[in-house]
């Protein structure tokens, strides 16, 4: 038994030092591959962009190289967009569990073009980084899954289960017409395994296992518009709107106050964030007033119950002054469950890691926001995990070479892990 034991490890490990070699061999490839990908522009249709499709079909066409089967499920959005969404599949030795590796094709737009040094949509290689819109987030889990598979497949080897390639739409606005449209057909069970490469830390030693509740809020203010120098005739929509979010503020951080050590911040955040122009001049009282609260929630309050309370204080307000309140929820994801850090996809990972990196990963909790979550209210563990800058979002977006390739031997190593 021991021996057996013995000779089965030394030939995992032999199988995983080709791979790895593998994986190195691709580098170049990886970078063609990102650079071939950005040039294709994928900005999300919620910020004028023109969506997913182009580069979809690329993207198609290299999963078409590599798996056993591809689907792709359109979503249409309500401009009549389509939002295609990838699935690709690497059959395993056994073939009744798999491996999803989750990115998001789309993007946030470029932002102010005079901030980046080089075109964002025209990939420039330098010092060892990538430069260009997305190739962090999300490209390089695209760029990094891809591979992982390339490398075992290339060795005429098949992974241990499945290989689920999925790439999205729509992550960056919400993911109704990405992520969620997926999940009612069927693809994930429970006892899959799920990695999210959509954030992380510069070392890779932070897996993501949880995240906060968040809720975006429109509150409207409605009082009467009168001239400044007689601010008896009118109410004040901007005075009472102020008033009202410095107590929502402070209630808000009184009764949820409970803090969880899991996350960074630990506390629940509410924050009172945009604000729209009022009126046109300084001698007009405002008769309305419209601003915005983000609010990131720990798990164990209900945004409900936030919400309740907003209300009640809305309408002690309203009758003290006169005025309406309108409270608008813009946008809203309620919490997930975290993955538990004995789960066998955080446990996988966490081994990997400190083979190959030889690091001690810690798992935690975020502020908030990837499409874990789906994967985690239909009660399949997810991590969210991959080794990055924080440039996500911002001029001059880049990934490491380096990290294409160590992340893609962290997936590989997994997939070949039985
Ligand atoms: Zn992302």
């Amino acid at each position: 038994m021991e021996k057996f034991i013995i000779v089965h490890e030394l030939s995992f490990s032999m199988t995983v030092q080709n791979v790895l070699k593998k994986v190195e061999e691709l580098r170049d490839e990886m970078v063609d591959f990102m650079v071939d990908m950005i040039r294709i522009k994928a900005v999300n249709p919620a910020f004028g962009g023109e969506g997913e499709e182009k580069r979809a079909e690329f993207l198609e066409r290299k999963l078409k190289e590599i798996c056993d089967e591809v689907k792709r499920y359109d979503a249409v959005d309500k401009n009549g967009l389509k939002r295609p969404n990838l699935v690709g599949i690497i059959y395993g030795e056994n073939r009744n569990r798999t491996l999803w590796i989750i990115g998001h094709m789309d993007t946030v737009p470029e932002g102010d073009l005079s901030l980046w040094k080089h075109d964002p949509y025209d990939p420039v290689v330098e010092d060892g980084k990538v430069y260009g819109r997305g190739t962090l987030d999300d490209g390089q889990a695209i760029v990094t899954s891809y591979f992982a598979a390339r490398a075992i497949l290339d060795l005429g080897m098949k992974p241990k289960i499945n290989v689920g390639l999925v790439y999205v739409s729509d992550e960056e606005a919400g993911s109704q017409y990405g992520v969620d449209y997926l999940m009612d057909k069927g693809l994930f069970k429970r006892n899959d395994l799920v990695i999210v490469p959509d954030g992380g830390n510069e070392d890779g030693s932070f897996i993501e296992i949880a995240e906060k509740s968040s809720m975006w809020l429109k509150i409207t203010t409605i009082g009467k518009q009168t001239h400044a120098s007689v601010p008896q005739t009118g109410i004040n929509a901007h005075r009472v709107a102020m008033k009202y979010a410095l107590l929502v503020d402070e209630f808000l951080h009184g009764k949820y106050g409970k803090r969880n050590t899991l996350f960074a911040p630990p506390e629940s955040t509410f924050e009172m964030t945009k604000k729209d122009a009022n009126v046109g001049n300084i001698n007009t009282i405002p008769g309305k007033d419209v601003f915005y609260f983000d609010f990131r929630v720990i798990p164990g309050y209900s945004l409900d119950d936030i919400l309740e309370d907003m209300r009640r204080i809305a309408s002690l307000f309203e009758e003290e002054f006169g005025v309406r309140i309108e409270i608008e929820v813009v946008s809203r994801s309620d919490v997930a469950p975290p993955t538990e850090v004995n789960s066998e996809i955080v446990q996988r990972l966490i081994k990997a890691l400190k083979e190959l990196r030889g690091i001690e990963p810690v798992p935690g909790g975020i502020g908030g926001g990837t499409v874990a979550a789906a994967f985690r209210r239909i009660g399949v563990p997810a991590v969210v995990w991959m080794t990055a800058d924080e440039v996500e979002h911002q001029p001059n977006e880049f990934c490491r070479i380096e990290n294409l390739v160590e992340d893609a031997k962290v997936f590989a190593y997994i997939a070949m892990q039985s």
